[in-house]
């Protein structure tokens, strides 16, 4: 214990190993070690009497009351019956009629559209107005996968933030309500869509009823959009609008194929999420940070997963992410990449282990092996359990101060210690701020130390040897995304 003191834990001295476990402080809840405790109680107390600034603690994301209250509401019985809703429309393929008559007869895309909107509209009526529901709706132009101009159209609803100085800043949640058969052309046959991606837009439906019982200081954006299968054209279109309308947009989860798929070889306790590593939209001198300093796995869209992963560990929502370093699953894309495309953060949820064969095919058998997206395959209790994991880290962002701004490390001088500025977060929410650092080679942020209401820190930690990032929290407890360093001469 004294060794432990002295030569790590007081100096920061690199990685703390305690009783030659690598368990890091921010994993502390789950540790259940009777030295590591007193560790820890020890090192409180010398901060505490000895820095007067600087706290140590386990820093880990405590669970709110409130938000875990709400995740009870997510009901797997309601998503069975909006994935049945969306069946019922046959096809959803983005090229489908949307005249009146087909609206009216309760068939094609428009239909679903029409459905939707009117969910969207029923929830806000039950929480007295509370959401804003809209459409963005424009012609795409004949294409590839579109052989005539088409309309399309993303609908969603609009949870806007209670504090003003944070009002602006947005949290997103996506899935697609378009589908399609084997044949992308094919305008009249079934395309049940259950899982691809029925499952993402119950998600979306899910988290806008059960959040928009509640008040944030940030907005949520529910969002469903169309052209998936197409082109990813009505995420392309909306995620160009939120950049020339210069929204906020600081996280966006977007949720394809969470149906838990019921093959023998699904793992129904985790759902895989993607993140892009060097962002889509960096410039040519952020690349050359990039290369230079290590930053290929510290993209925003990372810093959404490492979020992801942490609500993880706070919240059961019955089902653990498993972080996938890469933007995609191998010859597939998704919604999250035009907004990466337009410089926003944004990763996907997918089940662990897809089927193909159940997705994008025509409803048949053929030698035994039955074919097509339907009912049957999915498993609406996983995806209720994704609706949780995506409600829980909504709430918890939207919940939380805005990010610390401009944060920098200084690098002017050769020095093994590490001094960060920062500029403090907007609005009156963050009552201190924390510094997260990781091992150059570490998934996820290993360390924390809490600092007061303050703009500046030095850590007797070599800058060279760790990655850092800030952090705003306020006095609940809630934790903003946090922000690496740019180095700063
Ligand atoms: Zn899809």
């Amino acid at each position: 214990m004294q060794d432990f003191l002295q030569g790590r834990g007081l100096r920061f001295r690199g990685e703390i190993v305690l009783d030659g476990s690598r368990e890091s402080m921010l994993h502390f809840p789950c540790v259940a070690n009777r030295t590591v405790a007193l560790a820890t109680l020890l090192l409180a107390a010398f901060f505490a009497t000895t820095n007067g600034v600087a706290q140590s603690d386990n820093g880990g994301m405590a669970p709110d009351p409130q938000i875990a209250a709400a995740l009870r509401q997510v009901s797997a019985q309601r998503i069975q019956a909006n994935i049945e809703k969306l069946v019922s429309f046959g096809t959803r393929l983005t090229i489908s009629s949307q005249d009146p008559a087909a609206i009216a007869a309760g068939k094609g895309v428009g239909a679903a559209r029409e459905w939707i909107k009117s969910e969207f509209e029923r929830y806000s009526k039950d929480c007295g107005g509370c959401l804003e529901v809209k459409t963005d709706s424009f012609t795409e132009e004949a294409a590839e996968r579109i052989p005539k101009a088409t309309q399309i159209t993303n609908v969603y609803a609009v949870l806007k933030g209670a504090d003003a100085a944070n009002a602006k800043r947005i949290v997103l949640v996506t899935g697609h309500y378009d589908s399609r058969n084997s044949d992308t052309f094919d305008v009249k046959g079934d395309a049940s869509g259950a899982n691809d991606d029925g499952s993402g837009t119950a998600v979306s439906l899910e988290c806008a009823r059960v959040l928009s019982k509640m008040k944030f200081p940030a907005t949520i954006i529910f969002l469903t959009v169309a052209g998936e299968e197409q082109g990813l054209n009505g995420s392309g279109h909306l995620a160009k609008m939120a950049k020339s309308e210069g929204w906020d947009l600081q996280a966006v989860l977007n949720n394809d194929i969470v149906g838990g798929d019921k093959s023998a070889e699904q793992d129904h306790s985790v759902v895989r999420v993607f993140s892009e590593g060097v962002p889509a939209a960096a410039t040519e001198q952020d690349l050359r940070r990039i290369r230079g300093l290590g930053g290929e796995s510290d993209s925003g869209s990372r810093q959404v997963a490492r979020y992801v992963s942490e609500v993880g560990r706070a919240y059961d929502a019955g089902v653990k992410p498993v972080l996938i370093f890469r933007l995609d699953r191998y010859l597939r894309g998704g919604d999250h990449y035009s907004f990466n495309e337009q410089g926003f953060s944004a990763v996907r949820f997918t089940e662990y282990r897809e089927d193909f064969h159940h997705q994008h095919q025509n409803v048949r058998t053929e030698n035994g092996i039955e074919y097509g997206d339907t009912l049957k395959f999915v498993d609406f209790d996983y995806v209720a359990h994704v609706a949780r994991l995506n409600a829980a880290t909504l709430a918890s962002l939207a919940a939380a101060p805005a990010p610390p701004a401009n944060v920098h490390l200084l690098t002017k001088d050769l020095e093994n210690d590490s001094t960060l500025t920062w500029e403090a977060s907007p609005g009156a929410l963050a009552t201190g701020y924390e510094v997260v650092w990781r091992g150059t080679s570490s998934p996820e942020w290993e360390h924390v130390q809490k600092f007061g209401n303050l703009t500046r820190a030095t850590l007797k930690l070599s800058k060279d040897n760790v990655i850092f990032a800030v952090r705003a929290v306020d006095a609940a407890g809630h934790r903003s995304l946090p922000v690496v360093p740019v180095p700063e001469r």
